[in-house]
C-alpha cells in the first residue's frame, strides 16, 4: 500500500512537470540564449541560485527525468569551472543515489520475488565486483545513467559504496561538461562536446579496473605458479587427496573419462561418512528408534517392553553395517574402476608435485597436471578451559565406546549434537543437552525446532537452552559443566561422559598448503572460486574442506565439478550452483529442507506464501502411529512457484525428494497436485500441501457462477 501511494505521488509529480512544460525548456538553445540573465542572477544572489540549482539538477536525476546532462552544461556556464563541478557532482550523485533508493524501495522486492535465482547470483557478484562493475559503467557513456541507477536499485549494493563509487566514476564526465558549459559561446550543439576518441577513452578508463582486477589474478596465480618448476612430464591427469565422499567421486569420474587418476588416502577409505558420520549415526539411529518403539508397543496393541540395551552389541552392529558398506569405497573396487588408490599420506610439494609416505613407510613422489583435494573436516573442539581432564567425546571417537554413558552431556544443539542426544535417550543414557542459542537447530525455522524441541522434552532429554559453557569441573569421579544460564547464573551439570559437537573445522595443516600459501585466514574453509580452483589454478578442492555445506552429497556435487573442471578446463568450465541443494537432519521428527525457508525469507527481504499442510491428518501417517510433522512450502506470491520447502516428520529426508525434482526442473504446485500419489502412501503428504495451496488460490467468482450453473440445472 505504501508503495503503491508513493507510486502514484512519483506519476502525478512527473505529469505536472510535463504539464507545465519545464523540461521543454531546458534545451540547448535557451540556455545560450539565456546565459547572461542567468549570470547576472547568480551574481546577484549566488548562494540561492546555487541552492535551486543543486534542487533542480537533484530532482531530476532522482525521478530519472531527461536533462541531466544539459544542467550539466549549464552548470558550467553559470557556475565556472571549479564551483560548477562541486555542484553537479554532488548533485547529480545525490539524485542518482535517491533513484537508486527510488527503484529499490519500488522494484527490489517484485523482482526478487519473482527471478529469485537470478537475483541470488546477481548479489553474489555484485558483492564480489560489484564496485567495480559500477565504476566501469559510470565511466562507459554508452550506458544511460537513470538505467544504471534503476538496475543498481535491484540489487544488495550498499548506499554508501553505490555513492561513493559513482560520484568517482562520474568525476571525469562530469568535469569534460562542466568544463564545456564554461566554453557555451563556442559550442554548436551538445554533440561537439564528446569526440570519438574521447568516448574511447572514457571507455577505456571504465574497463579498466575490471580488467586490471581480472589481470591481477591472473597475475597471481601465474606468479604463485612462477614459484615453481613445472614438471615436463606427469605421472596421472590428476591426483585426489583424501578418499572421503568427495575424494571418492572425484577419482571415480576421473577414471570413468579414461584419466590416469590416483587417489590417496591415509586413513580410512570411505572417510568420515562411513567410518565416523553418516553411516554409523544412522545405524545408531536404527536401534535407538527400535528401543522407543519397543518402550511405546502399547501404542500398536503389543505388550510394551522397557528394552534391555546391550550397548556392546548396539555398537557392534553398527560396526557390521561400516562393514556392509565398506567394499562400496573399498580399495579392490576402485582399483577395479581404474583408480590408481594409494594408502599413506600425500603432502603438497608444489602445484604438481606430491610427496606419498606410504602406510607402509615407503616415501614416493608423483606428479600430477590437476589436484583436487578432498582433506574433509574434523570436529572443532572449544577452547573450554577443565575440558583436557576429561576423556570428552567427539564424532571421531564416539565409535569406540563399549558402554553406554548413564550421563551424557551433549554439547552444541546443530544437527549432529541433535541426532546423538535422542539416540543415546532413547538407549537409555540421560541426555543433557547444551546449547547457546535460544533453540536447537537454528537454521530451520522456528516452528521446526519446536516440533523437535517437543519431542526431546517428551521423551526426557534434558535441553539447556541459552547456556553458555564456562568450564569443566572434576572432584574425583564427580564431574559436570558449569555453565551460565539466560539470568547469567551458574548451572553445575553433572555427566559421566561429554559429548562435543560445536561444529566442525575444515583440515587445514600438515598437508603442504602453508608451504603453497593456501591457508586461509584462520576459522575459515579453504578458499575456491566457483570453480572449485584455489589460487592455484591446477588445484581444485570440495567436500567439507571447502564448504559451505558439509553433507556427503554436497560434497559429490562439488566432486563432479572439481574433477571435470579439472580434467576439462580448458575447454569449458562448470561452475558449482548450490540453489537446490537439500539436506536432513535424522532427528524424529525428522527435518528436511530445500531452499528458502520463512527465516532465510525474511532475513533476505524475499515475499513469499508460505502453505503448510499437517501430516497430523495423513491416512497412512495415522495407520503407522506416526501421526506428526507437517510439509511447509513457499511459493511465490499469487503463482504457484516453489521457492523452498521445510517437511518436519517421518521420513522427511525421503519426502522432500519430490520437491527438489520439482524445483530444479521448474515444477510447480499445479504440476504436483496434478501427479498421481499411491494411496495410502507419505508421499501424499506433498500431494495435499499442493491441494492446499490450491484451495487458497481457488478462482471464487468462476466457483460462485458453478454453483448458479448446478443449481440452475438440479
Ligand atoms: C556424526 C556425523 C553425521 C553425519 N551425518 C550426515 C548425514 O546424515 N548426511 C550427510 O550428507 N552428511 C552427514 N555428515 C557429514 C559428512 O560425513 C561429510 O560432509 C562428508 O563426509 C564430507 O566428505 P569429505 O570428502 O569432504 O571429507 P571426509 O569424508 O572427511 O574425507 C576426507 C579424507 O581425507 C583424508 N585425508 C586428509 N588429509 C589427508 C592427507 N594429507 N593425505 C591423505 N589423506 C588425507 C582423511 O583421512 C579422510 O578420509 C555427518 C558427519 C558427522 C560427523
Amino acid at each position: 500500500m505504501k508503495k503503491l501511494v508513493f507510486l502514484s505521488f512519483l506519476v502525478l509529480l512527473v505529469l505536472l512537470i510535463w504539464q507545465l512544460g519545464w523540461l521543454d525548456a531546458l534545451t540547448f538553445e535557451n540556455l545560450k540564449r539565456q546565459q547572461a540573465e542567468l549570470l547576472a542572477w547568480r551574481d546577484a544572489q549566488p548562494l540561492l541560485v546555487s541552492g535551486f540549482y543543486l534542487l533542480v539538477y537533484v530532482g531530476i536525476t532522482a525521478l530519472s527525468l531527461p536533462g541531466a546532462a544539459l544542467m550539466t552544461l549549464a552548470g558550467g556556464a553559470i557556475f565556472g569551472l571549479g564551483w560548477g563541478l562541486l555542484l553537479v557532482s554532488f548533485a547529480s550523485t545525490l539524485g542518482a543515489t535517491l533513484a537508486m533508493l527510488v527503484s529499490r524501495f519500488l522494484l527490489r522486492d517484485w523482482v526478487k520475488t519473482r527471478f529469485s535465482k537470478t537475483m541470488q547470483k546477481l548479489d553474489a557478484g555484485i558483492e564480489r565486483e560489484g564496485a567495480f562493475y559500477l565504476f566501469a559503467l559510470r565511466l562507459v557513456p554508452a550506458f544511460p545513467f537513470f538505467v544504471i541507477n534503476l538496475v543498481m536499485g535491484l540489487t544488495r549494493m550498499k548506499v554508501w559504496t553505490f555513492w561513493w563509487v559513482s560520484q568517482l566514476g562520474m568525476l571525469l564526465g562530469t568535469a569534460v561538461y562542466v568544463n564545456a558549459g564554461t566554453q557555451l559561446a563556442q559550442l554548436q550543439s551538445p554533440a561537439d562536446i564528446l569526440s570519438i576518441q574521447l568516448l574511447g577513452a572514457f571507455a577505456l578508463l571504465g574497463v579498466f579496473p575490471l580488467l586490471a582486477r581480472k589481470g591481477l589474478s591472473v597475475f597471481k596465480s601465474r606468479q604463485a605458479l612462477g614459484r615453481w618448476k613445472k614438471p615436463q612430464h606427469f605421472d596421472a591427469n590428476l591426483l585426489v587427496i583424501g578418499a572421503g565422499s568427495g575424494g571418492l567421486v572425484s577419482a571415480y569420474i576421473a577414471a570413468a573419462v579414461k584419466a590416469r587418476v590416483i587417489l590417496v588416502e591415509k586413513h580410512q577409505m570411505g572417510g568420515d561418512c562411513l567410518n565416523t558420520g553418516c553411516v554409523p549415526s544412522k545405524a545408531l539411529i536404527r536401534s535407538a528408534r527400535l528401543a522407543h518403539e519397543m518402550r511405546h508397543a502399547d501404542h500398536f496393541g503389543l505388550e510394551k517392553q522397557p528394552p534391555e540395551v546391550d550397548f556392546a552389541a548396539v555398537m557392534d552392529r553398527i560396526h557390521s553395517v561400516i562393514k556392509a558398506i565398506e567394499p562400496h569405497d573399498s580399495v579392490e573396487r576402485f582399483t577395479g574402476l581404474g583408480v590408481d588408490v594409494r594408502q599413506g599420506t600425500a603432502r603438497l610439494l608444489s602445484p604438481w608435485e606430491v610427496e606419498i609416505t606410504l602406510n607402509t613407510g615407503e616415501i614416493q613422489r608423483v606428479t600430477a597436471r590437476s589436484i583436487v583435494l578432498a582433506t574433509g573436516a574434523e570436529p572443532l573442539v572449544p577452547d573450554l578451559p577443565g575440558l583436557e581432564q576429561v576423556d570428552y567425546l567427539t564424532s571421531d571417537n564416539l565409535w569406540q565406546l563399549r558402554e553406554r554413558p548413564e550421563r551424557l552431556l551433549v554439547l552444541g544443539g546443530g544437527p549432529i549434537g541433535c541426532e546423538l542426544a535422542q539416540a543415546f535417550q532413547r538407549l537409555g543414557s540421560q541426555v543433557t543437552q547444551v546449547e547457546r542459542g535460544a533453540r536447537i537447530l537454528p537454521r530451520e525455522d522456528q516452528d521446526a525446532s519446536q516440533l523437535v524441541m517437543q519431542y526431546f522434552r517428551d521423551e526426557g532429554v534434558d535441553l539447556r537452552l541459552e547456556h553458555q559453557a564456562l568450564r569443566i569441573e572434576v572432584d574425583g569421579k564427580q564431574r559436570w559443566l558449569v555453565a551460565s544460564d539466560k539470568a547469567g547464573e551458574e548451572v553445575q551439570l553433572p555427566f559421566d561422559r561429554l559429548l562435543v559437537a560445536v561444529g566442525r573445522k575444515p583440515r587445514l595443516t600438515g598437508y603442504g598448503l602453508e608451504e603453497l600459501g593456501l591457508l586461509p585466514d584462520s576459522g575459515k574453509t579453504l578458499d575456491t572460486n566457483t570453480y572449485l580452483q584455489t589460487l592455484y589454478p591446477n588445484i581444485y578442492a570440495c567436500g567439507d574442506l571447502v564448504g559451505p555445506y558439509q553433507f556427503t552429497h554436497a560434497a559429490s556435487h562439488q566432486a563432479w565439478h572439481a574433477s571435470v573442471n579439472a580434467l576439462f578446463g580448458q575447454f569449458k568450465r562448470f561452475a558449482v550452483d548450490y540453489s537446490f541443494l537439500p539436506w536432513a537432519t535424522f532427528t524424529d521428527p525428522e527435518v528436511a529442507r530445500v531452499g528458502l525457508n520463512e527465516q532465510d525469507a525474511r532475513e533476505q527481504g524475499i515475499q513469499y506464501e508460505a502453505t503448510t499442510y499437517g501430516i497430523d491428518d495423513l491416512d497412512r501417517a495415522l495407520a503407522d502411529g506416526q501421526a506428526y510433522g507437517f510439509v511447509k512450502v513457499l511459493t511465490v506470491p499469487g503463482k504457484d512457484k516453489i521457492l523452498g520447502v521445510t517437511l518436519v516428520g517421518p521420513h522427511a529426508g525421503d519426502l522432500i525428494a519430490e520437491f527438489v525434482l520439482a524445483m530444479k526442473h521448474g515444477l510447480g504446485m499445479n504440476q504436483l497436485l496434478g501427479t498421481i500419489h499411491i494411496y495410502p502412501t507419505m508421499t501424499e503428504a506433498n500431494k495435499f500441501a499442493a491441494g492446499h495451496w490450491k484451495k487458497a488460490h481457488a478462482p471464487e467468482g468462476v466457483l460462485r457462477w458453478l454453483k448458479k450453473y448446478h443449481q440452475w440445472r438440479l
